[in-house]
């Protein structure tokens, strides 16, 4: 039995040793809090009774983790001590009856509590002298941290200067990233490729153990304190309470939600209180903590192996678990992006039920060597979408799992993007379609007022729209049986897309939405390349160095010319009526003969339908008329010209045949 104990121990100090070096030196944990906090409360009743068999390098005689080298150590006055955890009713019900126990109480006498929030963040220790911060250092291993002063004085909630004039005092809070910055941090990780933070709280910290305060200072990070060490002889409160007054006066950031409650029920109160509203606060945090309200109490009771007898954190239950990924769906968002989804046998996450999981990108499978069938650690924090932390046993795929080649909405070519794959195909992907749309519709693109968002949202969902060259092809009667569509609203529509066709050709560019190409670079297209034909004859080199956009706008706007579906879409959409025209035809160098110019069309052609010559003049940036008028610049006749060809005669227009017209457009 005494055998069997002692290689628990041994097994138990090991495990515990190494999963304190990845969760506080790495901040890269391989199993869950609460199962960590597990083999630390299996190891302290073993080392209980037997005694004998306690390591010298036992967890139960530190309190964290080793210091960095990279910063200089600082001792702590007074230790700076972690606290017992609790996870159930039954266990705080316990803590208060150990208390009660200890000071000699009867078990109905109500213990005066004070109860605050847990924060899920990065314990740090705040020196101010004479009501100036001179240091500020991590907690560490509780006795020795590290100093990070220059980091801390980037943190706008913790002051340089009190407003009362302390002669000394040690402030403890603890450091965290709320969950906006901790989503906005990760994108921007996600877009630089970097590596992704696994939670607020490693975020916190590896922004706090950062040797550029610089970095530090743009991490956003916040700053609870929660209490003090030493303090100089005139401060005198009396309970932990007056405490937190006493450093909210003095200028100290203390959270809102502190409470003074009688009896243990009061603090289950406070914590199904906070329960309710944890999803709605801005940060991240794991539970309560429960502290004996009178400072000479707290004297008396003391501390054990480590921990303070008089506070306890009461948590919710574990935020990861371990699952397994049956599958990985791909799906495509509104721009195309391809976001693989690990689909998970379901686990219970803190309360919810977690079927999937997102795993951002393909660098990010590589990284972490993600496939179908493996064992996998799983995160939810707060409001923020589940995902898989690591891998901690591979199934059968060897090897990280492949995003597909083929967009999985509709097949066409993905190509690569930064981080992302991405499906080219911006005007017909069905999942692409209605953001495309909606942009497309847009004031400062095809300007087709009532096509707002609803309606586009029912059109697609009607099947009545699968892409923009769709809506010129819409028929009346089409949308009367929608929901909220009058006949008024449907001839108003009908109206602003007929006005529509005749757009000016930067403002139709910047309305194909072709990823990156802005307002501004449209005109900069059409200036250069007059139409469609000219900025589709460029190469990447050219449409990339031309205007100094840069190599990524090039590639993107060759790759939208060069995916099928996107061009066959623009055909139709001249097809239908949509007549791009420019502006400024002075601009133009290359296209001089027909970008800006008016033509017609009489009879027929030998080597063109007429589809095709018109369409040839729009791509080039020229104006096709469907009636005569005095201003046209080009009357084009075939064989056997109609009456148009009549009425230029009669308005003496500039006649040409289809030889000087295959010449102009050459
Ligand atoms: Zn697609």
């Amino acid at each position: 039995m005494s055998i069997e104990a002692k290689k628990r121990i041994d097994e138990l100090t090991d495990a515990i040793n190494y999963h304190n070096y990845r969760y506080y030196m790495l901040e890269d944990p391989v199993i869950s809090d609460f199962e960590f906090d597990r083999l630390i409360k299996e190891l302290a009743a073993l080392e209980n009774t037997y005694p004998q068999y306690v390591r010298d390098d036992s967890p139960s005689k530190r309190v964290g983790g080793a210091v960095s080298e990279k910063f200089g150590q600082v001792r702590h006055n007074i230790p700076m001590l972690s606290l017992d955890n609790t996870y159930s009713r039954d266990e705080v019900a316990e803590f208060d009856a150990k208390i009660k126990r200890f000071l000699g109480y009867p078990a109905t006498e109500e213990i005066e509590y004070e109860c605050e929030l847990k924060f899920d963040g990065l314990a740090v220790e705040l020196i101010y002298r004479d009501g100036i911060f001179v240091q500020g250092s991590t907690r560490g291993d509780g006795v020795t941290g590290e100093d990070v002063t220059a980091n801390l004085k980037t943190i706008n909630t913790i002051p340089l200067k009190l407003q009362k004039n302390i002669g000394y005092i040690e402030v403890r809070g603890e450091v965290l990233m709320d969950k906006k910055g901790f989503k906005r941090l990760n994108e921007e990780r996600l877009k630089e490729g970097s590596s992704l933070f696994a939670n607020p709280r490693n975020a916190a910290s590896g922004s706090i153990r950062q040797l550029d305060p610089e970095v530090t200072s743009k991490r956003n990070l916040i700053m609870f304190a929660y209490g003090t060490g030493g303090y100089s002889k005139e401060i005198i409160f009396e309970t932990q309470f007056e405490m937190m007054n006493f450093l909210r006066a003095a200028g100290i950031n203390i959270n809102k939600n502190v409470a003074v409650v009688k009896g243990i029920s009061g603090a289950i109160d406070f914590f199904d209180g906070v329960a309710k509203k944890r999803e709605s606060l801005p940060f991240e945090i794991d539970g309560i903590v429960i502290k004996v309200n009178d400072l000479k109490l707290q004297e008396r009771l003391g501390e054990i192996s480590k921990s303070p007898r008089w506070a306890t954190a009461y948590k919710f239950s574990a935020k990861q678990e371990v699952s397994e990924i049956t599958g990985i769906e791909v799906s495509v968002g509104r721009t195309g992006i391809l976001t693989p989804v690990a689909i998970l046998k379901p686990v219970n996450i803190g309360g919810v039920v977690v079927k999937r999981a997102t795993l951002h990108n393909q660098d990010e499978i590589n990284k972490k060597n993600i496939n179908i069938g493996d064992g996998v650690l799983v995160e939810r924090s707060g409001d923020v979408i589940p995902e898989v932390v690591k891998v901690i046993s591979k199934g059968g795929n060897s090897g990280p799992f492949k995003l597909p080649e083929l967009c999985p909405c509709c097949g066409s070519l993905t190509v690569i993007d930064g981080a992302a794959h991405r499906c080219m195909n911006e005007l017909s992907c069905p999942c692409q379609i209605k953001g495309t749309i909606v942009h497309f519709a847009s004031k400062r693109a095809m300007d087709i007022e009532g096509l707002g968002e609803k309606i586009v949202d029912k059109l697609v969902e009607k099947g009545l729209i699968k892409n923009v060259a769709d809506i010129y092809y819409l028929k009346k009667g089409d949308l009367s049986g929608l929901e909220g569509f009058g006949e008024k609203s449907e001839e108003n529509l009908f109206n602003s897309i007929e006005k529509s066709k005749n757009i000016s050709y930067d403002r139709f560019i910047y309305a194909l939405g072709i990823r990156h190409v802005g307002e501004h670079i449209a005109d900069l297209l059409v200036k250069y390349f007059g139409g469609i034909e000219g900025i589709k004859s460029a190469g990447i080199e050219e449409l990339s160095s031309r205007f100094g956009i840069g190599e990524e706008i090039g590639k993107s706007i060759f790759n939208f010319f060069r995916t099928g579906s996107n061009t066959a879409v623009i055909e139709r959409l001249f097809k239908a009526g949509v007549s791009p025209h420019i502006v400024n035809v002075s601009a133009y160098a290359g296209y001089g003969k027909i970008a800006g110019k008016s033509f017609i069309f009489t009879g027929g052609l030998k080597d063109f339908t007429r589809d095709e010559a018109e369409n040839s003049v729009k791509e080039m940036g020229g104006i096709v008329e469907k009636t005569v008028k005095k201003k046209l610049d080009y009357v084009v006749a075939g064989n056997e010209p109609g009456s148009k060809y009549d009425k230029a005669v009669k308005l003496k227009l500039n006649i040409i045949n289809e030889e000087e017209f295959k010449e102009l457009i050459k």
